[in-house]
């Protein structure tokens, strides 16, 4: 009974800032799900620092870019420790094609040392701990924790945003409250693989300018289809 009442309560305030309702929310993400059963995480990585290290580079650049330096960088400095330990100019040099290289250097070295001093080299596996890390959001975060640990979260980056409000989920602009809004319109159990469908949907075919909405399948359920 108390599940209900939460639930309910839940859906009258996501309907606050939300355009569409649940069930056409729920027909939207089903037909992109279909659309791309395989949807997963395009960065490559051996291990979960790896993984931190390469969503860390991925902001503001492609998946693309980051595998084609990580290639390298990851040779070179395998684990935590070598990266905590390495030259920053050489890590500069590594990751300057994914741009902002100055700071993407400081913070991947920064988050491997501190990994190293805090959790023995190893990636933590909660929220609370992972955003203590140098260059760590929450956005960052709950990409690792949905890939390595298999906890669901949304990874409110750029497609996420864009798509979240071409869609009528949210009306909001802050990415928090994107990713409220996300969290009350959809079971929890979902966000991880809703979040990558989206995300591959805006690399696909919802691209920031021209979107092709003439051959996309949810075009008729769409709000957004004849106006972007
Ligand atoms: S109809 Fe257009 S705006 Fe809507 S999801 Fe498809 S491509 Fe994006």
């Amino acid at each position: 009974m108390k599940k209900a009442t939460t639930r309910s309560k839940n859906a009258k305030q996501a309907r606050k800032t939300t355009k569409v309702s649940r069930a056409k929310a729920k027909q939207m993400v089903d037909e992109l799900c279909k659309l791309y059963p395989d949807a997963q995480c395009e960065l490559n990585f051996d291990n979960n620092y790896q993984l931190l290290t390469a969503v860390i580079l991925s902001a503001q650049t492609t998946d693309v870019q980051v595998n084609k330096v990580t290639q390298l960088l990851f040779k070179k400095y395998p684990q935590a420790i070598d990266l905590a330990e390495a030259a920053l100019d050489d890590i500069k040099e590594i990751v300057r094609p994914t741009g902002y290289y100055n700071a993407k250097a400081n913070n991947i070295q920064q988050c491997a040392q501190a990994l190293v001093a805090r959790h023995s080299g190893i990636v933590p596996d909660n929220m609370d701990e992972l955003v203590k890390l140098p260059g760590v959001g929450r956005k960052t975060a709950n990409v690792v924790l949905g890939v390595a640990f298999g906890v669901p979260g949304w990874s409110v980056d750029t497609h996420v945003q864009r798509l979240s409000r071409r869609f009528g989920f949210t009306q909001e602009t802050d990415p928090s409250k994107i990713e409220s809004d996300l969290q009350k319109l959809f079971p929890g159990e979902d966000w991880s693989k809703i979040s990558i469908t989206i995300i591959w949907h805006g690399r696909r075919m919802c691209y920031a300018r021209k979107p092709d909405c003439l051959q996309c399948p949810i075009n008729k359920l769409c709000p957004s289809a004849e106006t972007c």
